[in-house]
């Protein structure tokens, strides 16, 4: 959508980015803390397509991932879902992804990136983060384990774009809990009962 169009009354926009395998509450509390916090109108949920950073790992099928995600934020009307990343070919790039909601939004529209405090900590090894921090700041969100402070090695240039975040410590991670199924270990309370659900539906994470 180009300007005078619906989509451009949005002044604020999110962009929570991941592999989300599966969704869980460490990804929601973030983004509802994010939007919260920085008065984003909307927060727009982005499945990596083909991670680069795990190509030697094996992911859970994007559609599966999609729909978690999608069951997951049902239930805020401020969240959305986007299938950007799963319909564009090759791997996924944030820059690219950026790119693409620039051209939907319009310059009007500030773009926050949301990530957590592992993810920012390597957006220095992300392709074009040049472009990429041009285009949008970061919203960087405490994480269990991982040290926000490490950054500081990072040029002037790039913390000026980065904005830092706390939000209430959750030690979850989707490795975590894929290795919790795998053991037939509770996942309960650390993401949503319809992701739980779909997970055992699909027999997704199992290995018999
Ligand atoms: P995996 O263990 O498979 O890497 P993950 O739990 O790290 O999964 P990702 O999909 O890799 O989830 O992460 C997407 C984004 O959400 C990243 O920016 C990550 O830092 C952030 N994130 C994930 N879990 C948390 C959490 N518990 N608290 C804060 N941020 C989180
Ligand atoms: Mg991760």
């Amino acid at each position: 959508m180009k300007a005078g169009t619906l989509s451009n009354r949005i002044k604020s926009l999110g962009i929570m980015g991941g592999t989300f395998d599966p969704i869980h509450y460490g990804h929601l509390v973030t983004a509802e803390a994010a939007r919260c916090g920085f008065n984003l109108d909307q927060v727009v949920f982005v499945p990596s397509g083909r991670p680069p950073h795990k190509k030697e790992k094996s992911i859970t099928l994007a559609e599966h991932r999609y729909h978690m995600a999608k069951l997951a934020i049902e239930t805020n009307p401020y969240f959305r879902i986007s299938r950007i990343e799963l319909d564009r070919p090759g791997y996924s790039y944030a820059v690219d992804t950026v790119s693409d909601f620039l051209d939907k939004y319009g310059e009007e529209t500030d773009l926050y990136f949301i990530t957590g405090a592992d993810a920012i900590l390597e957006i220095i090894t992300w392709k074009n983060v040049e472009k990429l921090l041009k285009h949008c700041k970061f919203i960087a969100a405490t994480r269990p384990g991982f040290h926000l402070h490490d950054v500081n090695h990072f040029p002037k240039e790039f913390m000026e774009k980065i904005i830092f975040m706390e939000v209430p410590a959750l030690a979850i991670s989707s490795t975590d809990i894929r290795q919790r199924v795998a053991a037939r270990r509770p996942i309960k309370y650390l993401l949503p009962e319809s992701v739980e659900a779909y997970i055992y539906e699909h027999h997704l994470y199992q290995v018999d």
